[in-house]
């Protein structure tokens, strides 16, 4: 049966998603409500504005139903997202899902003009006001690296992309591979 990969869709960028996810074999749902969140067999929770995500999540009273969710199901968290997803969150403090045992800084790499592209795992990636994660508990695995530092992470059910790798070709992206393809992790 084709999996359906729900996005989180309060804000952010979510349709770049859909592409990379049909060419991995599955359906993308943009997601709004808790009866889609339940609806989604994994989750992608997009770049965008972490802090405004929270704000919107409060608004909409989906903080409960995505919290349970991404204890459940497999969940990938790019950029905004994986701030989302980390234990810790520096630069400033602020609160989050807590499932990925990481500190997220925000907006480590500098201001906009500092945003980059780099090739990672082999596909050209962009680096958007994009966080460093730090402070890596025991079990998370590093599944790639820009320089020394780790920007695709993986621990139990969650994954977190320092980078977007939906903005890009060739599709899917090894990331959409791995998190919706036939032999996706976990
Ligand atoms: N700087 C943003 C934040 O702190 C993340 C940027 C992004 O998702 N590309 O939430």
């Amino acid at each position: 049966m084709t999996r359906t990969i729900g996005v989180l869709a309060l804000q952010g960028c979510v349709e770049p998603h859909r592409a990379h996810v049909e060419a991995a074999g599955a359906r993308l749902l943009a997601v709004k409500t808790a009866a889609e969140i339940a609806a989604a067999d994994a989750l992608i929770l997009p770049g965008g504005e972490s802090t405004t995500m929270l704000r919107l999540l409060r608004v909409f009273g989906l903080w409960d139903a995505l919290a349970s969710a991404v204890r459940e199901k497999p969940v990938w968290g790019v950029c905004a997202g994986a701030i989302l997803l980390a234990q810790r969150v520096e630069n400033p403090t602020q609160d989050s899902l807590g499932v990925l045992p990481m500190t997220a800084i925000r907006n480590a790499y500098g201001r906009q003009r500092e945003s980059h592209r780099a090739q990672v795992a082999g596909h050209p990636v962009a680096f958007i006001r994009a966080p460093k994660f730090a402070d890596l508990g025991p079990g998370v695995e590093v599944l790639a690296r820009a320089g020394a530092e780790p920007v695709w992470v993986r621990h139990g059910n969650a994954m977190a992309t320092a980078f977007h790798p939906e903005l890009s070709g060739p599709m899917p992206s090894p990331v959409h591979r791995a998190f919706a393809g036939p032999h996706a992790l976990p």
